[in-house]
């Protein structure tokens, strides 16, 4: 009998209404006769106030490596909620099911906490239950690590957590159900012509969700690329027999009209660093940054350029707001040892980037992508380029405008 993973989002089990909802689109699905897991994500809102209750609890004093592991402990709780509820609705409709943490699932990760990675199943007795025909409940975005310490993917983790348990139990798909019915041209919620995409590549979708689409996590698609799970993003907000067919992310071969510019997408959690008067010589970049490596800061455009005075360069790169901090406290400790002469940290910026993967044989698209945001006066700072993207690093009051402006200029607006 086929397996299926099904995953439900924050909004999707907001309240005991929403969470109804859910054991009823389950219940249809059972009828059908798929051996289900469900993933749940907290109650919208929960992993916030959770956050800000770990935080408020630490102060602001206490060292990171004093604070990732009890903050997951703290943060993992959301879903322990949620898995319980979900299961008791199922039981209330006369279904068997049982709720799953992390650890009960034997669900392993390093101990990178606060982002862990999953590294696999330990010996889990999820597919037996599965095959025996009871729904289990799964609490997203929770691990455990070979110390036993319980561990959380990263926000909007139980992406991944799903996309993991259909890996592992060899299901046919992963329905991922969400607040909007699909995978847009760029985020409805800014721009009301976006179109629902039918089908997107593997490779475009990592890109969308890498650059801030955060309709699905970015390593829930790595995995999902990698171990070939087809994923549709579905809408839970939906009568039944109102369905729509949502977005299928696949392979590259199984789209047949393929885009030059698929989507846009955008991300404010950017900030810039600029280090002014840097020596200009080997090695000085690989002292910066292996030491931001080292303090786990993900460094994303890097630009380097000689600076006036004889012998010296100026370099810029970005990361995530929320680590700028932590950016600055690490080059600062280092000022000496690099011989920069000042540093400036804006973290009032904002990236937006085009994704395609036509791109790839199509020439003039930054051509057209520049001009889109020139005749709006908005003004680049750094760019990035692949195959399939390109990203511009802007002010970030202008971002709507720029998404909108560039999302217009692909011809990608609604009717
Ligand atoms: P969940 O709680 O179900 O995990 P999220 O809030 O994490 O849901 O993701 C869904 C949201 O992603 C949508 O409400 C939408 O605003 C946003 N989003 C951003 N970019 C896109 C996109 N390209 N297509 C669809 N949704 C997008
Ligand atoms: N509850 C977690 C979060 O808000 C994980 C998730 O929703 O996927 O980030
Ligand atoms: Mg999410």
């Amino acid at each position: 009998m086929a397996r299926t993973v099904l995953k439900f989002g924050g909004t999707s089990v907001g309240d005991l209404d929403r969470i109804a909802n859910v054991a009823e689109i389950v219940k249809a699905r059972a009828a059908k006769g798929e051996h289900l897991a469900v993933v749940v994500s907290a109650m919208s809102g929960e992993t916030n106030k959770l956050v800000a209750l770990a935080e408020g609890a630490a102060g602001k004093d206490l060292p990171r490596d004093l604070f990732d592991d009890e903050y997951d402990v703290v943060v993992a709780s959301g879903e322990q909620v949620t898995a319980g509820l979900l299961a008791l609705a199922l039981r209330k409709r006369g279904l068997k099911a049982r709720s799953w943490l992390g650890w009960q699932l034997r669900l392993k990760t390093n101990d990178s906490h606060g982002k862990a990675r999953i590294m696999g199943f330990d010996d889990s007795r999820l597919p037996d239950s599965v095959d025996a025909g009871e729904i289990a409940v799964i609490a997203g975005f929770q691990g455990v690590t070979d110390d036993e310490r319980v561990t959380t993917l990263g926000r909007g983790g139980s992406d991944t957590s799903a996309v993991a348990v259909a890996a592992a139990l060899n299901a046919k798909v992963c329905d991922i159900y969400t607040d909007v019915d699909g995978v847009y041209t760029t985020d409805p919620r800014i721009v009301p012509k976006a179109r629902r995409i039918d089908k997107i590549s593997f490779e475009e979708m990592l890109e969308m969700a890498s650059l801030g689409a955060k309709v699905l996590q970015t390593r829930s698609v790595e995995l999902a690329m990698n171990h070939n799970v087809p994923v549709r993003v579905l809408s839970s907000f939906v009568k039944p027999g109102e369905e729509s067919p949502g977005t299928l992310v696949c392979a590259e071969e199984e789209i047949v009209e393929k885009q030059v510019v698929s989507g846009v997408a955008y991300s404010r959690d950017e900030a810039k660093v600029t280090l002014y008067g840097m020596p200009d010589k080997p090695g000085v970049s690989a002292k910066i940054f292996s030491a931001l490596a080292k303090a786990g800061i993900n460094v994303d455009m890097i630009v380097q350029a000689n600076a006036r005075g004889p012998e010296r360069a100026n370099m810029v790169f970005t990361c995530t707001d929320r680590d700028s901090p932590f950016a600055k406290e690490t080059l600062e400790k280092m000022k000496d040892e690099i011989g920069f002469e000042s540093m400036d940290v804006t973290r009032d910026v904002s990236k937006v980037s085009i994704i395609g993967v036509g791109m790839k044989s199509h020439t003039g698209v930054a051509e057209t992508m520049f001009r889109a945001l020139s005749e709006k006066n908005i003004n680049i700072d750094v760019i990035s380029t692949s195959e399939i993207k390109i990203s511009v690093l802007i002010a970030a009051p202008y971002t709507e405008l720029a998404v909108r402006a560039l999302h217009t200029a692909f011809g990608l607006d609604a009717e």
